[in-house]
């Protein structure tokens, strides 16, 4: 006999909404998400789905009335409490558009906690739009099931950056000339991984981050990695290593 499926089922759209959730509170879509769901996914009235408002878990909702720009939802039941997500963040030397994207799309997926653009000597990034960077977070934590989002701070420089940080908080610095393997490098807790632009640090910037306090030079081994590719594998490892993955 077939087992009986968990429920709800797992294809049920799933949006994020900025309204706080709870049992019978009712939620007014905006026009984009009222637009997916009753345009693209072909949903009316009465239709289930997920929704999860970043703090308090993912409920079941139904639509309670369906206007040609306009929707509304009624919030059911929790579905899921929060995910404890591990502290890890991401500072990472943005690189060009579409692979920034990129980058914020898996890390969101991969469980990163907070995203921080670090602006360095080399950085040749276009201007870092924070508002796109959310709104593909979101996107990606959408289609993940995650219930939280990421945080994604303002570009800084790396001075800033080092000066700011808190020493409690590792910093695992991916260093492409050299320094410990992931297996034994990363440790359960606090911490940050930093990952350089497509040129690399300068000798200066390497030497600064090398000299802050608990920062941990770590190989990603043999083969020079682009800077997107480094930061994804970086966190892949920590995850695995440390991480929610053990
Ligand atoms: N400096 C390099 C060059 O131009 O030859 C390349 C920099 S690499 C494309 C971009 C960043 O990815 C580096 O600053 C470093 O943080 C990280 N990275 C790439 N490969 C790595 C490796 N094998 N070990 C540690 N970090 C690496």
């Amino acid at each position: 006999m077939p087992a009986t499926p968990a429920w709800p089922p797992r294809s049920l759209p799933r949006l994020f909404v900025r309204s706080a959730l709870a049992e019978g509170a009712s939620v007014a879509l905006d026009q984009g998400q009222a637009n997916y769901l009753g345009n693209v996914m072909r949903l009316g009235e009465g239709a289930e789905l997920l929704v999860f408002d970043g703090e308090s878990g993912e409920w079941l909702a139904r639509i309670a009335e369906a206007g040609k720009k306009r929707m509304t939802l009624s919030v059911e039941r929790q579905t899921r409490e929060p995910e404890i997500i591990p502290d890890v963040w991401l500072a990472f030397a943005p690189v060009k558009r579409t692979q920034t994207d990129w980058l914020v799309e898996k890390a969101t997926e991969l469980g990163v906690a907070k995203l921080l653009p670090v602006m360095t000597r080399r950085t040749i990034a276009e201007r870092v739009k924070l508002e796109r960077l959310e709104a593909i977070a979101i996107e990606a934590a959408e289609q993940c099931g995650r219930t939280r989002l990421p945080e994604i701070e303002e570009p800084q420089p790396l001075t800033r950056f080092l000066e700011k940080r808190d020493p409690a908080r590792r910093l695992y610095f991916a260093d492409e000339a050299g320094g410990e393997p992931p297996a034994s490098a990363f440790k359960p807790g606090l911490a940050i991984i930093m990952t350089g632009p497509e040129g690399g640090f300068t000798d200066e910037e390497r030497a600064s981050i090398r000299a802050a306090p608990s920062a941990v030079p770590v190989s990603l081994g043999p083969r020079i990695l682009r800077a997107e590719t480094a930061a994804l594998a970086a966190l892949a490892a920590y995850m695995t290593v440390a991480g929610d993955w053990r």
